[in-house]
This record gives C-alpha cells, structure tokens and sequence, in this order.
C-alpha cells in the first residue's frame, strides 16, 4: 500500500480511499494507492507552509541544503535497481532505458543541484558612487510540483531538486499512473533525514488532488509538466491565487533530414529519438520531414527497422519498445489510427497490438506516410510509438512546415551543411534544437518549450528564476538630495 508523505511520515488518504496502479505488461493491480483529496492537500500544504515559515530548511545555509542534496543523490544511487523496478513495473519503460538512463539521471539532477544551491549569487549595480543597488534571491515559500507519468522518476527530481536547493518546500503530486517510484523518494528523503514537511507527497487524480493543490492559498509556486489542456486549466484555477508558473506542455516536435546529412547517423537518431521511452517522451521528434531527392531511399530503410524493433517484456534487457502506460492511453493512440486513414494517410508498419501480445498494452512500433502537415496526425501529440513522415523540397518549405503547428518544444536538425544547420536551428520556433545530434541533454543549459510547448525555462541556473523570489535594496553611500516637501516656510 502506497501511502501519502506528509511531515516526515507516511500517512493514509484523510477520507480512507484507495486506488489501485496496474502492470502494464497485464493490467493487472500491483497495489494500492492513498487517494488524495483536498483534505489531504491542506494538510501536506500547511505542513510545507510551517517547514518554510518555523522550520530550518529556507534558512538553512547553502552549503548544509546542498549537503542534504547530494546525500539524497547518493541513496538514489544505492538503491537505483529497486527505483528502476519500482519505474519497469510501474511505467512499462525498456529496463535498458531505464537503469542506464533515468535513474541515474535522477541521482545527476540532485548532485547538480547540490552544486548550483551554492551558486545563487547576487547581482550588484554600483550608481555614480552615490549608491550600492543589489539584488539578493529569497527563496519563495511553498512549491506544488504536478509530474506526468512518462519517465516519473526522473521529471519528479528534475523538480525536487531545483526547489529544495533554492530553500522551497514543496508538495509533490505524482500520476496517479505511475505512483510507485514517487514513494521511492519519499523513503530516500525521509532517510536522509530532511526537516519534516520540507518535501510532501499526496497521491491522487489530477482534480480531486492536483487541482485543489493549485488552487491552494498557502503555495506560491506550480511547476508543472503535463499535456497542454491540463496547464491551460491550471492557469485558469490558479488565477484567483495569483500562482507563479513554470509549465512544461505537450510537442510534437519534428525532425528534419536534409539530403546531405550523414544519412545513416540520421536514420539511427529519428528512430532512437521517436521510439524510446515507448515513444512516450515530451522531446519525441514525432513528425519527420525528409528532403524529396533522399526520400524513397531513406523511408524504405527506416520501414525495414521500425518493423524490427524488438517488442517485448519491459523485465527483458533486449527489449527496445515496451507496453503503454495505461489500457485508456493505448485506445487514445489507437484511436488515431482511423484518424490517419481517414486523412488519406498510410500506416505502412504498426498500427496496432503487435502479434505475439495478446494482453497488455503493447503498441507495435508504427510509421505513417502520406502525412501532409496539416493532418491531425501531423498536428496533434499523440503521444505513443507513431511517427509521421512529411516530405519537402527545399530549406525554405522544411522550416515552414517545422513552424507550422502550435507546438515549440524540440527539433532535430541533420545536415552536412554546418551554415545551414545553424540557420534552420535558429529560425525554428522551439525551446530547444539538437543539430546532427539526438537528444542529449546538458543540465546546466534552459529547458522548456515556446508556443503551446510551454512557460519559462528550468534548468541550470534558469531554474531559480523560478524557485526565487529577487529583492532590489537600494543603499544611499551619501547625502543625496531629497525634495523637503512641505518643509517650506
Ligand atoms: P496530464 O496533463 O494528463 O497530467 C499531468 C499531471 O497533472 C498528473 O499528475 C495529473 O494528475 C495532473 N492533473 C490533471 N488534471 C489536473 C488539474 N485539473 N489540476 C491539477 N493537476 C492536474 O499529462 P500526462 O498524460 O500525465 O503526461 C503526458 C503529457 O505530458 C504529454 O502532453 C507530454 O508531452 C507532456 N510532457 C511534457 C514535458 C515537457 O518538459 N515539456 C515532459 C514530459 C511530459
């Protein structure tokens, strides 16, 4: 049973409810989860408000938070195959992706932020010696950090970690598809011993317990990443509490192949940045557009391997695409297949349950073609293993068709042409552009999305724009003048 953490302790749903996480491979329970509601979250929340007004943690100097943070990314390390278990069973994501990457990317993002807790520094602006004007960086108060289920672990620290190190206390609120790795935290943080209610979980559904913790008065701050529609309701429900937000939101990001790329580099980075993860991934490059002089040869090669990517057991090292997180969300990627065929477009591989798997919620690798950009295939996230092949003439109709959507989150551009790469890369609408490169991530640069793909940036020191409050103290060095109203006789 999967309790909430609150104040240091585990502690059952305030009404007693109860609701159940499934197995991908199966669908069958694996165990039970508090049920939060908005009793639940005024509590987690006044335990953050009380840990940040009388409790140590904002106050706390850097060096002794960073050293709270590094030792959480040390016990993230020590258990990292229970995490990645907990993650497989959980998500249904490739053990191979997993252990080598999100977990311990998870432990990077606390030892990263342990170093930058220590590099808040202030800004000073020296005025004709008249005045010394600083600015210093508060922390905020109480942060509610909402996370997706699509690789959890790893978006939950990505969060966590950035708040702790500026002095927030926060309460997170998981998936309620993917809660088993959240309390893996929760048991690291308690272990390492974190001032009670500096860090809070409550489980639960998005508007039985996400929506109350947005509207909450006693926290300042939402970070959070989800689908576009679900932030778009987050501003609305967070207006009368005047929230500040950082908003990490859908894509539908493309990828684009010129034909004097280094072909077989680009053909190997649009699979791996398209099918990993299951293709449940923000930064999927899920619309590729490949220049019309290389386009059989380079579609007929990348049909042979999307066909051969090894379906299977998410336990089994060799597997490459595992099931889908949810029995709802393989109908929702299923549903645009007859949204494709529709259009006129064709699923030349995929397109449904792999052969072979008859329970679950396996998705075969699928690759559609005939996609003219404005289809909804090609607009619209879908957000499964399904990528959709768009093809161009020209640099100048690829980056009108990159630009074409509402989506600004990623892109990938592959050419031999290192002038052409930097222009498409600086001219294409997105918060983030990989040139020749997939997706490789640097922690100290910006994340985040333009467009529908999001608000503001976390990431490196862009991270604390957030999670800080700036004061401005101006300080007079002399006697200047000050106008003496009414002091005339
Ligand atoms: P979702 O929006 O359905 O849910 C995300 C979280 O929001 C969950 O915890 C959910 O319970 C909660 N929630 C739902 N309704 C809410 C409400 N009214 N108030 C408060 N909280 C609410 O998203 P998802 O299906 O879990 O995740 C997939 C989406 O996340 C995709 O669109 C994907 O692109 C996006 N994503 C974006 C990034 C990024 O960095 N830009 C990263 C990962 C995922």
């Amino acid at each position: 049973m999967i309790q909430h953490f609150i104040n240091n302790t585990f502690v059952d749903a305030a009404e007693g409810g109860t609701f159940e996480t499934l197995n991908p491979t199966t669908n069958t329970p694996i165990t039970g989860v508090a049920d939060g509601s908005a009793a639940d979250i005024d509590r987690a929340v006044k335990a953050a408000r009380a840990a940040f007004d009388s409790g140590p943690w904002p106050k706390m100097g850097a060096e002794a938070r960073s050293k709270y943070l590094r030792r959480i990314g040390e016990l993230i390390e020590k258990r990292a195959d229970e995490i990645a278990e907990a993650e497989i069973e959980d998500t249904g994501i490739p053990v191979s992706q997993i252990k080598k990457g999100a977990i311990p990317r998870a432990a990077d993002n606390f030892y990263f932020f342990a170093e930058m807790a220590m590099k808040i520094g202030s800004e000073s602006f020296p005025s004709d010696g008249k005045f010394q004007n600083y600015v210093i960086r508060r922390p905020v108060g109480v942060a509610g950090l909402i996370t997706p289920w699509n690789t959890p672990f790893m978006l939950e620290t990505w969060k966590v970690a950035p708040c702790l190190a500026a002095g927030d206390t926060c309460v997170l609120k998981p998936a309620e598809w993917s809660p088993l790795s959240a309390d893996k935290l929760a048991h690291i943080i308690q272990e390492a011993d974190l001032p009670p209610g500096a860090f809070n979980i409550v489980h639960g559904f998005g508007e039985s317990a996400g929506a109350p913790l947005v509207a909450h008065p006693g926290a300042q701050l939402i970070s959070f990443t989800g689908e576009t529609t679900t932030g778009q309701e987050i501003i609305r429900n967070g207006a009368a509490t005047l929230k500040r937000y950082s908003m990490e939101l859908g894509g539908k990001s493309p990828t684009i192949v010129f034909d004097d790329a280094e072909l077989d580099r680009a053909l190997d980075g649009a699979i791996f940045q398209m099918y990993s993860l299951n293709g449940e991934r923000c930064t999927a490059g899920s619309r590729l557009l490949v220049q019309d002089s290389v386009y059989d040869d380079f579609v007929t090669r990348l049909t042979g391997r999307v066909r051969a990517i090894r379906v299977g057991d998410p336990q089994d090292a060799a597997t490459e695409v595992g099931p889908l997180i949810h029995p709802d969300h393989w109908a929702r990627v299923r549903s645009y297949m007859d949204v494709a065929r529709s259009e006129g477009a064709t699923i030349a591989v995929g397109g449904g349950r792999p052969p072979g798997f008859p329970g679950g919620n396996y998705f075969a690798p699928t690759l559609i073609t005939d996609v003219r950009n404005h289809m909804r295939v090609a607009q619209e996230e879908i957000f499964g293993p399904v990528m959709v092949v768009i093809r161009f003439k020209d640099e100048a109709e690829a980056l009108t068709i990159a630009n074409d959507i509402r989506y600004g989150l990623a892109a990938y551009v592959w050419t031999g042409d290192e002038d052409r790469g930097r222009r498409v890369a600086e001219s294409i609408e997105s918060g983030l552009v990989w040139l020749n490169s997939h997706n490789v991530r640097d922690l100290r640069v910006p994340f985040g999305g333009c467009k529908a793909s999001g608000i503001g940036r976390e990431g490196g020191h862009y991270s604390f724009d957030f999670y800080t409050e700036m004061t401005t103290i101006h300080v007079a060095l002399g006697q200047h003048p000050i106008p003496k109203m009414g002091a005339l006789k």
